[in-house]
């Protein structure tokens, strides 16, 4: 198949890509703030339990919670690629040194080739580079589980050289992922089936299991491993981004966010009448690290202004969310606030050049940022809008991390996509009093 030249934006240049550029009109995105997540893997049991408890998909999981840099799932899969992607370009897989960043080019322009352009150069006549994981490699969801890199010194005035802020010596950290439904899918562009597609409503990619044989095409081109073959079926499946639920036909209890859980229990088949609510994998996060949206997309691939759309305000405006591997090329749609304490260099690595304003920014929250971070996981239903009421100055700091920092209690609003209000809260955590008469393990 001829690549044809396509925009992407998070490269800030065009690249090749095996069809003709196309986009939705709606595109399903998220945000994760790593510095939160706790590996509890609430998120993958939440999503094993609704989509993939049978037989054939033992080893099949769509939402995972890898510990980097060691782990990964399949294992090593960021590595693998890298290596690959590195051998055919030497030493070249590098953004443009001082390039100006505009609106089309925010984080400046990659000079390094994605997967679609290396297949090219490497003339094997694949549409991707890629490869496809060894049984063994699929054989546990978190390898590594917890394991840092190096161990602190143990003199005793350098004992708790390991863990000073800014940048840990020893440092591992918690990458929760699924499939980034990507603006150029790997997966799609692979499939000599047509088999995949991309949603016009929503951006969610699927695979068409009645047209699948199970080449494995797609196994092989995703950089981030998440089609994954079922020995039972033949066919290949992926993460299908709970579409129901984004479509607002999943059945939910009319209780949610109003009333107590025990009026709830008697009553969890009510539609959610047309309201998108997020994903199994977000709704249920502990650590609240996660929020998911739908953001819109203009004809050309360009993002709608949408500044109070919390997506829009994290990604385009803070900037303190960055796409995962970028470099690879299919322009994903999962960013990722970056762990603080991890060393720069890596997170320039895995999320390109704007890691160190992310990290920033993140460090010393603005007060809008403090407001919009206090959405995440309050309500199931995708929040589409934001309104900040301003609130009385409760703390200064005038030299935290080297900035003035103040906080604010302003109160957030979060509204669904009709603008009917969802939730409001304060940038201060709310204190419930629970009433002892219905709870039976209230003391
Ligand atoms: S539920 Fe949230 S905190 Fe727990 S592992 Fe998943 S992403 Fe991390
Ligand atoms: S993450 Fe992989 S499976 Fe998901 S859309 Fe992108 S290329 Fe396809």
């Amino acid at each position: 198949m001829a690549h044809q030249e396509v925009y992407n934006w998070q490269l800030g240049r065009n690249m090749m890509y095996p069809y003709k550029e196309k986009h939705p009109k709606w595109q399903f995105a998220f945000v994760f703030n790593t510095n939160r997540c706790i590996a509890c893997q609430t998120c993958t049991m939440a999503c094993k339990s609704t989509w993939t408890f049978s037989k054939g998909q033992e080893f099949m999981w769509w939402n995972r919670v890898e510990t980097m840099p060691y782990g990964g799932y399949p294992q090593s899969w960021d590595k693998k690629i890298l290596h690959i992607l590195d051998k055919e370009n030497p030493g070249r897989q590098r953004w443009a040194v001082a390039t100006t960043k505009t609106e089309k080019a925010p984080y400046g322009v990659f000079d390094g080739m994605t997967i679609f352009e290396a297949a090219i150069h490497a003339g094997t006549g694949q549409n991707a580079l890629g490869y496809v994981p060894t049984d063994k490699e699929w054989r546990a969801p978190n390898f590594y589980e917890d394991t840092a890199t190096g161990y602190p010194v143990s003199a005793p005035d350098t004992q708790n050289e390991g863990s000073v802020l800014p940048h840990h010596k020893t440092w591992f950290f918690y990458l929760a992922r699924l499939c980034n439904h990507c603006t150029y899918p790997g997966c799609l562009g692979a499939c000599p089936r047509k088999a995949i597609y991309k949603r016009e409503e929503d951006g969610i990619v699927l695979i068409d299991q009645s047209r699948c044989r199970g080449y494995r095409k797609c196994v092989e081109q995703c950089p981030y491993k998440l089609p994954m073959f079922r020995g039972t079926t033949r066919v290949s499946e992926k993460c299908i981004a709970c579409y129901p639920r984004i479509e607002g036909k999943d059945p939910v209890s009319k209780y949610r966010g109003t009333e107590s859980l025990r009026d709830a229990k008697f009553d969890m088949t009510t539609p959610s009448q047309g309201d998108p609510m997020e994903t199994r994998c977000m709704a249920v996060c502990v650590g609240q690290i996660r929020m998911q949206g739908l953001v819109q997309v203009n004809e050309d691939g360009t993002w709608v202004e949408d500044r109070n759309n919390p997506l829009y305000y994290l990604i385009k405006v803070a900037k303190v969310a960055l796409p995962l591997y970028s470099t690879f090329g299919t322009e994903p749609n999962g960013y990722y606030i970056p762990p603080r304490h991890v060393p720069k260099a890596y997170l320039r690595q895995m999320f390109g050049p704007g890691a160190d304003a992310a990290v920033e920014t993140f460090m010393v929250p603005d007060r809008e940022l403090l407001a919009v971070m206090n959405l995440f996981r309050k309500h199931q239903s995708i929040i589409f809008k934001y309104k900040i009421e301003k609130g009385p100055k409760v703390f200064e700091n005038a030299d935290f991390h080297g900035k003035k920092f103040e906080l604010y209690n302003d109160t957030v609003i979060a509204f669904n996509k009709e603008g009917k209000e969802l939730f409001r809260t304060t940038v201060e955590e709310p204190t419930y009093i629970r009433r002892g008469d219905i709870h039976y393990n209230s003391i």
